[in-house]
């Protein structure tokens, strides 16, 4: 390990991978980041991976459009192609005219940010989706670039980059104590040695107050499980011919997209479980929480009413891991208040979205001062004054 650097990234996830490569694309190559076990082997490694582009403020629309293209661009490098699929679109539900004046709202806010989303009735619904009831159904937002990735090769595929450009990842070296010197500066201890720096940034995902108080700050961020399972092969998917656009329904809490010629399903739980509230096991690496599908059987009535093929195939795999949230939902992206050369991109709860953008407008922060759009709503300061940007 080096023994001095300009910034020093903690997490190897997705949120310290993007921001390690965004710094390297800002002209600082002088970076490193530090990874207690290997990369993506806290959340990112797990996750269900949906890419949108909805967003409900301008800010966030624009950092997802970022994502978009970067992780268009890794999946073309013929040296390193990421799996992403992109284009089969995704819908977003609505039964009432309510959630529909919201999506025409959205639509329009979006068109300001060069992003088009369709405002559809519930019958191009069907014909979008055609293996969808429409019982109850008003109709929903159209998202063209909705997909999902391969969250571990799109980690692999930005640190490859960082590293490519001068940055340095050392991984298996658990950060365990952080002091900071008079003028600012910071010696990041490790279980590997001591590394010094100018700044340091906590993408620490569920481990970010285990960091956070080797600075003596508490973020106000807690985790939950939350589930998906993968069914067996449907039968109307394989016959179809063609891939089935990702469904969301915030009517009833889950989502669903074609995994293979089966179906990934998610879900939104209302009964919401926190996770690691007392500490968490050291050894939890690359893990998971115990199945929970009890927990999800109210809105699996949801699922299986909009989609009766779903009854007929069994579950293949389960996933239930924890995942992140701020007070409001939105993550925590910025400078550590109370803090001087201390930064966070912490709280994701939709980080494989995101967080390309996110590390790309935390990036701009840390070398310039300022991003290229408005980052008041990622800031803690609006978490406290209820005026934060929701994704
Ligand atoms: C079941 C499920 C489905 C999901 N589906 C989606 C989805 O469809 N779309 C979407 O956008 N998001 C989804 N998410 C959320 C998404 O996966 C997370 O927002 C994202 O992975 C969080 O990334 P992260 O980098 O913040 O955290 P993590 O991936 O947890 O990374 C944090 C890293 O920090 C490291 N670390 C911690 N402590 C230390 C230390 N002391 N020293 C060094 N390193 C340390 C950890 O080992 C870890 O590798 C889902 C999450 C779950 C659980």
């Amino acid at each position: 390990m080096k023994a001095h650097t300009r910034v020093v990234v903690i997490g190897g996830g997705i949120a310290g991978c993007s921001t390690l490569y965004h710094l390297t694309q800002e002209g600082w190559t002088d970076v490193v980041l530090i990874e207690r076990n290997e990369l993506t082997s806290g959340t990112t490694w797990h996750s269900a991976a949906q890419v949108t582009n909805f967003g409900m403020s301008q800010t966030m629309v624009g950092l997802k459009s970022h994502s978009i293209n970067l992780y268009k661009e890794l999946r073309d490098d013929v040296d390193y192609p990421v799996s992403y699929r992109h284009g089969d679109g995704g819908i977003r539900l609505a039964n009432t005219e309510a959630q529909m004046d919201g999506y025409r709202h959205f639509a329009s806010m979006a068109r300001g940010m060069g992003v088009e989303f369709e405002v559809i009735d519930a019958a191009e619904c069907a014909r979008r989706h055609p293996l969808i009831s429409t019982d109850n159904l008003l109709g929903g937002l159209w998202d063209g670039n909705d997909g999902d990735i391969d969250p571990a090769s799109l980690c692999q595929a930005l640190a490859r980059r960082a590293r490519n450009a001068g940055a340095e990842v050392y991984r298996n070296t658990p950060v365990i104590g952080l002091t900071q010197h008079k003028d600012d500066s910071w010696t990041v201890h490790t279980e590997q040695g001591d590394i010094t720096c100018e700044i340091v940034v906590n993408a620490c995902g569920y481990r970010v107050n285990e960091v956070g108080a080797m600075m003596g700050v508490h973020h106000p961020v807690a985790s939950m499980e939350h589930q998906y399972f993968v069914t067996e092969d449907v039968p109307a998917i394989a016959e179809a011919g063609h891939r089935m656009p990702l469904i969301r329904c915030p009517i009833s809490d889950y989502y669903f997209r074609q995994e293979k010629n089966g179906l990934l399903i998610g879900f939104y739980e209302q009964g919401c479980k926190t996770w690691g509230m007392d500490g968490i096991d050291p050894h939890f690496v690359n893990a998971l929480c115990p199945d929970d599908l009890d927990r999800i059987t109210d809105v699996l009535e949801g699922a299986f009413a909009r989609m009766p093929a779903l009854t007929e195939v069994g579950i293949k795999t389960v996933v239930n891991g924890p995942i992140t949230y701020t007070i409001d939902g939105a993550p925590l992206v910025g400078p550590i208040r109370g803090k001087r050369n201390a930064f966070c991109i912490i709280g994701m709860r939709a980080g494989l979205g995101e967080g390309g953008g996110h590390g790309w407008m935390l990036a701009q922060q840390i070398v310039h001062g300022e991003a290229c759009y408005d980052t008041y709503g990622a800031l803690i300061r609006a978490a406290s004054q209820g005026t934060r940007m929701s994704s």
